[in-house]
């Protein structure tokens, strides 16, 4: 849930800034959203037109997403991983993101 709030949060300050740019003419948004945020496309989506409002969208308008790949690295070994908590060389639970969360407006296309 707190994950979600967070989403509504990022959603909301996007509308804000593409409020500026003359959404309603708008033909496309691309973001670019991490492997590891758990957003999925429909999640985006119900999101954004909540906070933009359906009536300020071209009916066609397509939403591009493109996906980050999750990667990790580990600070005991320095070994990289894509998924999971325990790092695939030294089984070391200490892991860092190196990226995999990224949630940004990537481009607005008229
Ligand atoms: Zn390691």
């Amino acid at each position: 849930m707190q994950e979600l709030i967070r989403q509504e949060e990022i959603i909301n300050d996007i509308a804000t800034q593409i409020s500026r740019h003359k959404i309603h003419s708008a033909v496309k948004v691309k973001f670019k959203v991490g492997r590891l945020t758990n957003i999925t496309e429909k999640v985006l989506l119900d999101l954004f037109i909540k906070a933009v409002g359906r009536n300020n969208l071209q009916p066609d308008m397509a939403i591009e997403i493109e996906w980050m790949p999750a990667r990790l690295k580990c600070n005991s070994c320095g070994a990289s991983a894509e998924t999971g908590y325990v790092c695939p060389a030294c089984k070391s639970e200490d892991l860092k993101v190196i990226s995999g969360e990224e949630f940004f407006l990537e481009n607005v296309y008229y």
